[in-house]
């Protein structure tokens, strides 16, 4: 089957990243569980614009640049791979495409089909097509996710696509059908071997 994989916080650590680059930049000490929301500015303050601004400079950082795979990824992509198409939709902005692919021929070569880039409420608004949107053009089977403000509307958008959402401090609230809850690498091949 074809299998959606989200990027961040699912195959790239790319938080204790940002979370170094603000604690150094900002004099902070944030610490990985203190983000409860997805909306970042929910945390360390400041307006959402703001907010964009930080994610832009951390895009152009070597912190960014030096982002390590998930625990566990690598092997469980592994694993995937042997058996089903894989592709990667992420919220990320077009404008870091080349970052991105370089950073996933580094840690998983060959292992995607192809590389989407989505919709995110901070940019490409008009253009590009939301998650859920791309998983059923694609006919996406299991997508693979952290945010689930991304997922919310999948008994409206799709019958087909099933969601395994990884855990993570600002996803622990109530989850929509056909969406279920996993804690890490390990148990989404338990899950999809079932
Ligand atoms: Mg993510």
């Amino acid at each position: 089957m074809l299998i959606g994989l989200d990027l961040d916080e699912v195959l790239a650590a790319l938080m204790p990243q940002l979370i170094e680059y603000h604690n150094y930049l900002y004099k902070t000490s944030y610490v990985f569980d203190d983000f409860k929301s997805f909306y970042l500015w929910k945390t360390w303050g400041g307006t959402r614009k703001e907010t964009d601004k930080k994610i832009w400079n951390f895009y152009d950082s070597e912190l960014f640049d030096d982002t390590l795979p998930i625990e566990g990824a690598r092997e469980g992509i592994e694993v995937l791979a042997k058996r089903h198409k894989l592709a990667i939709i992420t919220s990320r902005p077009q404008e870091i495409k080349g970052k991105t692919q370089k950073w996933l021929r580094k840690y998983f070569p060959d292992k995607f089909s192809a590389v989407h880039f989505a919709y995110n409420f901070s940019h490409g608004k008009g253009k590009s097509k939301k998650k859920l949107a791309i998983c059923k053009d694609l006919g996406v089977e299991v997508l693979i996710e952290d945010c689930l403000e991304n997922v919310m509307d999948i008994e409206n958008v799709s019958s087909k696509t099933k969601v395994i959402l990884l855990d993570r401090p600002w996803n622990r609230s109530r989850l929509p059908k056909n969406v279920t809850r996993v804690f890490s690498w390990k148990e989404i091949i338990n899950k999809l071997n079932e």
